[in-house]
């Protein structure tokens, strides 16, 4: 399942909050309500589950023995850590065995104990995001429980509606689906109240949530009908799911490792891989090539006017305008604070300033929101051309450094080129 981690937190020491409200306080509006709300509803839904189950042996045995898997589960991966941002995982393979076979109470009780032990464990994150992503676990559990038990009344009891295939294991796969669903859907919001200038699209899926969101699926029914059967049969589903959640997290860390946390751009060192090999591919192609170098003008005025919550807004907004308006193969990384690299294959000089230009344009046109309106942003390129400025990625930086600094120093909010006579600089 999703779990939402503080990006917050990957900030240096140099860029402690300046508001010292709680974290949850110092967030958008919205968010102060909504996660109170989901929290407030999984309680009040644990103590009327609590008040309406008779507790029966055969439920208690199972959920301690799923419970024990997931835990087991966590204590396997443990050691490789956990990637910042947004982390996926396998524990609905304990999740939806606890959805589907027993009563709603203990979908809404099992992300508890599991919550709490990647609180400590793995990764202190903050408490806001951990109580919500544990209640929204427990809420999606619980709706998807109610669903199955009244087509399946007692899943435990009766197990041949495993064997009976279709009908029931079909709706089995439907309130699979719907646990997934809702609890995508609880977190999103969330999410897009945390970062109002996301695209809705962006929070909900991409293709490759949505795999995950299928293998989690496939694994989770499977171990919910090897349960049903006999709960021994857990011996045999633990190890696979253990390797499952170990790669998953490896190829996470691997996949973090190359990207900026807050931006989901391409860090300096990956972008630096990325850049030579285009390089290489540009002096054996003889194509052109051009680097921009892109900084936010008067970026510190923003975060001491408005906050370092709202800069790290402007910093994704830019990020995410750089993003939709080049082109699959140029390469944009993130450089340093509130700086951004691009490298863009096939472009001569015109081309480079006329992409640069439109950048600067559109980065003009974004409006953050803020408490008090919304944040203007301007930003300053330095553009340097292969073989005119530089013959490796050292000297097109160094050329890109330079023209940029001409920007500054000619006004900001302009695109200049490092040419030392006939300056070249336009905007403003
Ligand atoms: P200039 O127009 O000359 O570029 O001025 P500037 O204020 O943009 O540049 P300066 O280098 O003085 O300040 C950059 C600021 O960016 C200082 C630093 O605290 C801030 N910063 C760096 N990284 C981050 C970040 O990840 N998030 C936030 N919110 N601020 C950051
Ligand atoms: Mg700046
Ligand atoms: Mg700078």
């Amino acid at each position: 399942m999703t779990a939402v981690q503080s990006s917050a937190e990957d900030r240096g020491g140099e860029l402690a909050p300046r508001p010292r409200r709680r974290a949850l306080l110092a967030r958008p509006s919205l968010l102060a309500v909504y996660v109170p709300m989901v929290v407030a509803l999984h309680l009040a839904l644990i103590v009327a589950g609590l008040l309406n189950t008779v507790p029966r042996a055969d439920d208690l045995l199972t959920f301690a023995a799923l419970v024990a898997c997931g835990a087991a589960c966590i204590e396997a991966t443990r050691r490789l850590g956990v990637p910042a941002g947004v982390a996926r995982d396998m524990l609905s393979a304990w999740w939806l065995p606890v959805v589907l076979l027993l009563p709603p109470l203990y979908a809404l009780l099992t992300p508890v104990p599991l919550q709490i032990l990647l609180q400590f464990r793995v990764r202190r994150t903050l408490l806001y995001r951990r109580m919500l992503v544990m209640s929204a676990l427990g809420v999606a559990g619980a709706a998807a429980s109610v669903v199955f038990h009244l087509v399946v009344p007692e899943p435990l009891e009766r197990p041949l509606w495993v064997l009976d295939g279709f009908p029931d294991v079909v709706v089995a796969v439907g309130c699979a689906a719907l646990f997934t669903i809702l609890n995508a859907l609880l977190v999103a919001v969330a999410a897009h109240a945390a970062n109002p200038g996301s695209r809705w699209r962006d929070v909900l899926w991409n293709r490759e949530s949505l795999l995950l969101d299928v293998v989690e699926l496939c694994v989770g029914m499977l171990v919910a009908i090897a349960c049903a059967l006999s709960l021994g049969l857990l011996l045999l589903a633990l190890p696979p799911v253990v390797l499952l959640q170990r790669s998953l997290m490896h190829q996470q860390l691997q996949a973090a490792a190359r990207t900026d946390a807050k931006t989901g751009l391409l860090n300096a060192a990956a972008w630096q891989r990325e850049a030579d090999t285009e390089l290489s591919r540009a002096q054996r192609t003889h194509d052109p090539l051009a680097l921009l170098l892109i900084d936010i003008d008067h970026f510190k005025r923003v975060n001491d006017t408005h906050g370092h919550l709202v800069g790290d807004q402007v910093l994704v907004g830019v990020a995410g305008t750089l993003c939709g308006q080049l082109r699959d193969y140029d390469v944009v990384g993130r450089f340093g604070g509130e700086e951004f690299v691009v490298l863009l294959p096939g472009a001569d000089t015109v081309e480079a300033c006329r992409v640069a230009e439109r950048l600067r344009g559109r980065i003009r046109r974004l409006a953050v929101p803020a408490e008090d309106g919304t944040v203007a942003v301007t930003i300053s390129v330095g553009v340097a051309l292969f073989r005119m400025h530089g013959e490796d990625l050292i000297e097109l930086l160094a050329a890109a450094d330079l023209a940029l600094y001409r920007a500054k120093q000619s006004g900001r909010d302009r695109v200049c080129l490092p040419a030392v006579d006939g300056p070249r600089a336009s905007g403003g």
